[in-house]
């Protein structure tokens, strides 16, 4: 198979989802180049399932530098603030069937 043949066959395979991940499958294996804030659904390329991604939220950088950020500006009250809103921590995905990690949402 001649290297454009291969090319054109994987731009066959690619696609892009609603929330602007690419998923590009190759011989049997999905790969996803990002992913989302959300639970998906995919075929996991460890045990081969569809099955929805579970979502663990887990601090990042991020979060520790705005919980020192609101130390410093005298608001250390609201210090513990974003380690309780999601939306400011790094999200892991697992598999829905076989809980392997699959990849990580930064924020
Ligand atoms: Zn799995």
């Amino acid at each position: 198979m001649s290297s454009s043949n291969l090319v054109e066959q994987i731009k066959n395979t690619s696609k892009k989802t609603s929330k602007g991940n690419t998923i590009v499958i190759t011989g049997g294996h999905t790969i996803i180049s990002q992913f989302g804030p959300e639970t998906q659904i995919l075929r996991c390329p460890y045990c081969k399932h569809m099955a929805q991604t579970i979502v663990r939220p887990s601090a990042a950088v991020k979060t520790h530098l705005m919980s020192a950020l609101l130390c410093m500006c005298c608001c250390w009250l609201c210090s513990c603030c974003p380690y309780l809103i999601q939306s400011c921590m790094d999200r892991s995905h697992y598999c829905g069937n076989c809980h392997s990690f699959l990849g990580k949402y930064r924020f």
